[in-house]
Parts: C-alpha cells; structure tokens; sequence
C-alpha cells in the first residue's frame, strides 16, 4: 500500500523485540532506559522520559511546567489537536497564533504579551526558529512529533537550546517508530523528576522507610512505555539518520518531478537548518477533486490538517478562519504526498503521473 507515510520495520527489530519477550521484564525494565539514552545520544538533551504515546507526553510537559486555569497556552492552528489539548488538560486557556506562509509554522515573531506557555509544532519536520521569538513565554515546550532527526543551527532538535521541554511521538508514521510511544527530553533535573513521576501515578519510592515503601503526594497516571516498544525503538533510532536522509532524497525529488506542475512546493529548510519531511505537503489547486483521484488511484494521501480553530472542540477560543488568514489559505489546497523511507522510486514516479493527471 502506498500511503503518506508508514513504519519501516527489519530483522533487527523483530529481532530486538523478540529478546525482550523472552526476558524478565515487558515493562519498566532496562529496555526504557536504554531507549531514553538512545533519545540522549541523538538529541543532546541532559534527560529524556519515555513515555506511552506523544499525546502523554504533552500532558506531561504541561503539568510538570505548572500550568493551569489562570494560563494562556498558545500554538500553531495547522497542528494536530494534541498540541492544544495538552493546554486544556490542565485547564489552561487556548490561543492560536497564525502560521508564516514561508515556513507554514506558527510565526514566532507573534507571541502575544499574554502568552504564558508556547507549543512550538516543528510543522512536517521543518523547525520553527526559536532564535526568533519576539518574546520568550514563561514555558516554552516544542511539539517535535514530526522532527526527531532534525537540525537546527544550534543543534539537533530535541537539545532544548531554546526550550523548557520537546516532545517527541513514535507513531508508526512519525520519524521512527515504537508502536505508539513518546518521549520529553529536557535539560532541568527538576522538570525531568515532576516528568518521571507523573509518568508513574506521581509514586516516590523511600526506601529509607523500607525497601517496599513508596509515596505519593502529587496525582499522576499510568503513561508508561513497555519494554517491547523501547526496545523497538532503540533498534530503530540505528537507523534514525538513513532514514532522515531517505526522506530528503525523496523530498528533493518531488521538487524535480513536481516543478512544471501548477502546486506550491512545501518550503525548504533554510541555511543551518535540517528538514525532517516528515511531511511532504503540498498545495494543489480543486483539492477534494485531486484527493479524490489519488485515492482512488490506491494511493493514501490525507490533508494535515483540519486547522484547530475549525473544529467544535475549539468554539470557546472564539475565532474563525478569517482571524487566521494565512493557515486558511494554506489549508485549502493542502495534500500530503507519500513520503517514508521504504518509498520506492517507481512508486513516487506512479505518485507523480496519477497527481500529473489528476491536474
Ligand atoms: C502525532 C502527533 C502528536 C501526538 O502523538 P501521539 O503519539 O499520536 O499521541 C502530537 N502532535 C503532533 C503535531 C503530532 O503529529
């Protein structure tokens, strides 16, 4: 099946998963920790917490940063509406900060004075630039759900070298995979412990009061990795810049395939920047007619995404698409082509004519 994205999956993963069934531990084994050096290694970050999915994890940052009823959490309207959600988890107030059509992420010029806590989504693996921000919020916390592997000028995404926090998902379309999963890197110890325990129904272990004796003061959640999905993804993160690689290649020849074509190419990455291609979304004229096409040609392309403003969940934000002028915009012709490091070239060129006719 050729769809906009999906999991690459070989022998050595199956291989790394299979040891772990026949170990000791399916859950809160060596396999977490492992992971989460893995994340460490290719990120730079001091900590990262492994945590059951990439929503989680941003429930996480937003408690662990304190936030609550009297905050303004704001984000990107073309995101996935976990981006959000995690502000209303806590029962922070949401705000959207309109997209720069150059980058299609949230224009970090924009931070409004009543910002208290920035999700900076590195939109289809092209990150914003933090160096930017007109103002620094009290939390700035990064939704690198789409954006492990890639680079800024300071550094790998994931290093926190402008953040409190960064998120990461391990969805089977996400950069690499561990089923579902996430994890936070930070580079605060104190942020990392609230994250661990919150991880873990908020228990405290004290041994000095016996070695079964643990407490809990603070509510927390079972938001736990098992082993077999760490284990995955420590395999997986081996091949972390193959694939990054892979998926540039494939970028760069869309933008060939593609260039005598009436749609807009998603923006590159600029100097001393590293794109992930997560996504590879384009613009095309008569969207629904040319979705329609490419899906009945069995080729899965779906729209990321339905702008958070547009959905019911977002009436008490009070705003519309015309407050929103540029994501609007953007969000009518937007199609996310397949692009996933198994993509053969023959299967993009049947990509290229299908769209080709289509227009
Ligand atoms: C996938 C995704 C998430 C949520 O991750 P899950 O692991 O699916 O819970 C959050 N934000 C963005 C931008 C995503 O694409």
């Amino acid at each position: 099946m050729i769809s906009y994205g999906r999991q690459s999956i070989d022998d050595d993963d199956i291989a790394a998963v299979t040891a772990v069934m026949k170990g000791d531990w399916l859950t809160q084994g060596p396999a977490i920790e492992a992971f989460e050096q893995g994340i460490i290694r290719d990120t730079g970050a001091r900590h990262a917490i492994a945590f059951a999915n990439g929503t989680a994890t941003l429930h996480g940052c937003t408690v662990a940063a304190g936030l609550g009823p009297e905050d303004v959490l704001a984000t990107s309207p073309l995101t996935f509406m976990a981006s959000a959600n995690c502000g209303r988890y806590v029962g922070a107030s949401i705000d959207l900060i309109d997209i720069d059509p150059a980058t299609l992420n949230l224009d970090p010029t924009k931070i409004g004075s009543d910002v208290d806590a920035l999700v900076a989504v590195h939109y289809a693996g092209l990150p914003v630039d933090l160096r930017a921000l007109n103002r620094r919020p009290r939390v700035v916390i990064e939704d690198a759900a789409h954006a492990l592997g890639a680079m800024t000028p300071d550094g790998p995404v994931g290093n926190c070298a402008h953040s409190d926090m960064c998120s990461f998902s391990f969805h089977p379309v996400k950069p690499v995979t561990t089923g579902e999963g996430g994890v936070v890197t930070t580079n605060s110890d104190e942020l990392a412990e609230r994250l661990r325990r919150f991880r873990s129904h908020g228990i405290v272990r004290q041994p000095e009061l016996g070695g079964w004796y643990y407490d809990i003061a603070d509510l927390g959640f079972n938001y736990r990795l098992t082993d077999m999905q760490a284990a995955l993804g420590l395999s997986q993160l081996n091949r972390l810049h193959r694939f990054i690689d892979r998926r540039n290649a494939i970028a760069d020849r869309y933008r060939l395939l593609l260039a005598d074509l009436p749609v807009t190419l998603p923006p590159a990455a600029p100097e001393g920047f590293r794109h992930g291609y997560h996504l590879f979304a384009i613009q095309v004229p008569d969207r629904p007619r040319v979705f329609a096409a490419l899906r009945d040609a069995g080729i899965f392309v779906q729209v990321h995404y339905v702008p958070v403003y547009a959905h019911t969940i977002s009436a008490d934000i009070g705003k519309s698409a015309a407050d929103y002028p540029n994501c609007a915009g953007v969000y009518e012709g937007l199609i996310s082509m397949p692009v996933y490091p198994d993509l053969t070239d023959d299967e993009q060129d049947y990509v290229v004519a299908t769209l080709r006719a289509a227009l």
